[in-house]
């Protein structure tokens, strides 16, 4: 706990909304490497009034915050976090089909907003099914997947300016590019995301989310608890490619270690800790620069 940080606003503000505050929470219960301290307190996120309001006190208080959705993209330091964690999970994850359009509250799972698409025939969004995160998480990184990414599907996004207004973004302005977009290295907090889909055939549909899945299920380590990809697709070569001819496969340190399925993921296979996961990928970045000359860069997020 960070002692001089008084969050007693924050937590008057939560209840006013009935949302759930918890303190000390361990974060390796809210990612999806299972690793990290606690944070100071969370706050489920319900509605927009109430980020916008806890937005504006942690600002005028400098308090720090973090913005979560599904965690599966971050590596918590396992101090924990010092600061207010707002989580943007099931509590805010509303999704409203309308014809050819489906708008998802940022902390709908990727999964849902496809399981409403195939119910509603619409085809577009199917190289998302088997990622484990957040609208609001997989348009900051512009997720993508087997030739797909958001970039393709999205025509509009809302979120929180730093004066704490709601605006709504087009398309055109978010940047979106190889996982990165606007909103990445701001204070913006994304609140929902409209996709445009096509009508198409639901067992097409449903026949193409079951062979994607079915080839992460092949090829990834999903029975490991990971951040998927540990490291972005350096130009012109893949990262898993370069870790396997450098002889890194399999290469640990404690509990963390280059999976065997796929050198490309860093695994947690039991108790690994955010300082074992540093080491590595320091150590992977180290081999790899020395054998190839080339810099690998994180694709996770390291919180701490
Ligand atoms: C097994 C596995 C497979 C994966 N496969 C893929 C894949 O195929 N393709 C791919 O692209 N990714 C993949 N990922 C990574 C991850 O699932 C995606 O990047 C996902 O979009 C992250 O969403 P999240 O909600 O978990 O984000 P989080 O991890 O919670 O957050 C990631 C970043 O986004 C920010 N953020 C989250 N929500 C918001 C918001 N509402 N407003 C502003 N900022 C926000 C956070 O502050 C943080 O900086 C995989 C991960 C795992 C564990």
């Amino acid at each position: 706990m960070n002692i001089g940080t008084d969050y007693s606003s924050l937590e008057a503000v939560a209840k006013e909304y009935n949302a759930t505050v918890l303190y000390d929470e361990p974060m390796k219960n809210h990612t999806s490497f299972k690793i990290g301290g606690a944070c100071d307190m969370m706050i489920k996120i319900n509605c927009e009034e109430l980020l916008c309001r806890l937005l504006a006190i942690c600002r005028e208080n400098n308090i720090r915050h973090y913005v979560i959705g599904k965690g599966s993209n971050i590596l918590v330091s396992d101090k924990g976090l010092f600061g207010v964690v707002l989580l943007l999970g099931a509590d805010f994850s509303t999704i409203t089909v309308e014809g050819e359009y489906i708008t998802a509250k940022a902390g709908a799972s990727l999964g849902a907003v496809c399981t409403a698409a195939l119910k509603n025939s619409l085809t577009g969004f199917e190289f998302a099914y088997g990622i484990p995160g957040s609208m609001g998480g997989a348009l900051y990184m512009n997720a993508g997947a087997y030739g797909g990414e958001m970039k393709d599907v999205v025509c509009e996004a809302s979120y929180i300016d730093e004066n704490y207004k709601i605006k709504t973004i087009p398309l055109e302005k978010m940047e979106l590019s190889y996982r990165h977009s606007v909103f990445c290295g701001t204070d913006s907090c994304i609140t929902s995301v409209k996709l445009k889909l096509r009508k198409g055939d639901s067992k097409a549909i449903k026949s193409r989310m079951d062979e994607l899945m079915q080839r992460r299920l092949d090829k990834q380590p999903i029975e490991y608890p990971s951040a998927g990809s540990t490291f972005k697709r350096p130009e012109g070569d893949f990262a898993a490619r370069l870790i396997e001819v450098c002889g890194l496969k399999g290469l640990s340190v404690g509990d963390a270690e280059v999976s065997q399925k796929h050198s490309g993921f860093v695994i947690n296979k039991g108790n690994a800790t955010a300082e074992d996961v540093k080491r590595l990928i320091e150590m992977i970045k180290e081999r790899v620069k020395a054998q190839t000359g080339i810099t690998l860069e994180c694709e996770m997020l390291i919180l701490e």
